[in-house]
């Protein structure tokens, strides 16, 4: 009997390439770890579109609803850009985050010891070493509140609102509280509570729940000072819990910390267990084909499935210890650096492989 079953949303550019190496990757930890795993690919972006006329069509949404976990490469590319807006390919990617009910996303900026001289932060700055994992809210705030146009003496004006329940608040708490457990106990709240009451809830509820996690230390930062504060000073966090805008803006921000955007996993959750995993960078039309797209974005995203969704740490833990091993000896060409090998999308897959 299979022990789990994984949709692959391939979708368009290097998309179905780093994909196929993370496919490989699976395959090869399973075999280690003797369980098994059962692929169904779907359609979703350009791809759909070619296909079906629509970025998400309804099985795609069917088939992810059953897995145990999606893995998505990326969408996009000039090809659609003349679509009307609403059926371009990233519509297909809102839509399935909708239609799973994603409502908590997890980004790590961490690096990688071998490519600490990618890094735009000097050494002595980021000290040892740097492991953050950013949770964002997903579903609510200001994305979702009520916007529109209208007239303010005489002016054409225009809105949008930030408003949190506190369910919303609860549960995204609660999924960063669980993480901080699971790490270093260490919790940051990034808020903007002295001028937002939105975040003034935001800050009385984490509180509030935190007093289920006694062994958790919680702080709370404003938004400036915490992106001031990425840059200064960024090994001093461990897990940082935010609103959907906040969360947008400081994510991008800490990731590029780790200096090469073909290296950063992500994974959105839902309720329960299952959740979608998908590096953070674009379909990269420019070197579509080409054979040399970094796959180590989305390996680590299996990586982070197996942790999340799977309940198979030890195997996460197998694949980043072998992208670390690898990454002291072979790069493909976006994280090239003197004195290493360079390697295609294909062989970096294989020499993780290996390594595990
Ligand atoms: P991008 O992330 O695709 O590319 C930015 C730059 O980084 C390019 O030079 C690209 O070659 C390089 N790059 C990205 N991933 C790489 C990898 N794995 N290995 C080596 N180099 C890599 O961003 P973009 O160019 O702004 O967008 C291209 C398309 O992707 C657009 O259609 C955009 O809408 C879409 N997009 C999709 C997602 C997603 O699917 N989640 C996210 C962002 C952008």
């Amino acid at each position: 009997m299979t022990d789990y079953k994984i949709v692959l949303l391939k979708g368009d550019g290097i998309g179905p390439e780093i994909v196929n190496q993370a496919v490989k990757v699976l395959d090869k930890t399973a075999e280690k770890f003797d369980f098994t795993v059962e692929y169904d690919e779907a359609l979703l972006g350009g791809c759909a579109i070619d296909a079906t006329g629509v970025p998400l069509p309804d099985e795609t949404v069917e088939k992810c609803k059953k897995a145990d976990s999606v893995l998505l490469g990326a969408v996009g590319g000039p090809k659609w850009d003349n679509q009307p807006g609403n059926n371009r390919p990233e519509a297909g990617l809102l839509g399935i985050r909708g239609a799973l009910g994603l409502f908590a996303n997890l980004r790590p900026a961490v690096i990688f010891e071998p490519l600490k001289g990618a890094s735009p932060i000097k050494d002595e700055i980021i000290g040892g070493t740097l492991d953050i994992m950013i949770v964002r809210e997903l579903t609510g705030g200001i994305y979702f509140g009520e916007k529109g146009r209208k007239e303010v003496n005489g002016n054409p004006a225009a809105y949008d609102t930030e408003m949190y329940t506190v369910p919303e608040i609860e549960r995204i708490a609660r999924v960063a509280f669980d993480l901080a457990m699971k790490r270093n106990k260490k919790l940051t709240s990034v808020d903007k509570a002295n001028v937002l009451e939105s975040s003034r809830l935001w800050r009385e509820t984490v509180i509030r729940i935190s007093k289920e996690y006694p062994e958790v230390e919680l702080n709370h930062l404003y938004v400036d000072n915490c992106a001031m504060q990425l840059v200064i000073n960024p090994s001093q966090f461990d897990v940082i819990v935010t609103s959907n805008i906040f969360g947008d803006i400081l994510s991008d921000e800490a990731s590029m910390i780790s200096g090469s955007i073909g290296m950063l996993a992500s994974a959105s959750l839902s309720e329960g267990k299952s959740g979608l995993y998908e590096p953070i960078h674009g379909s990269a039309p420019d070197i579509a084909g080409l054979g040399i797209a970094n796959p180590l974005a989305t390996i680590l995203s299996v990586a982070m499935m197996l942790r999340y969704s799977l309940d198979r740490p030890k195997a996460a833990d197998a694949i980043e210890n072998a992208v670390s091993t690898v990454l002291k000896d072979y790069r493909t060409p976006d994280i090239y650096a003197e004195g290493t090998t360079k390697v295609s999308t294909d062989e970096m897959g294989d020499l993780i492989c290996n390594a595990l």
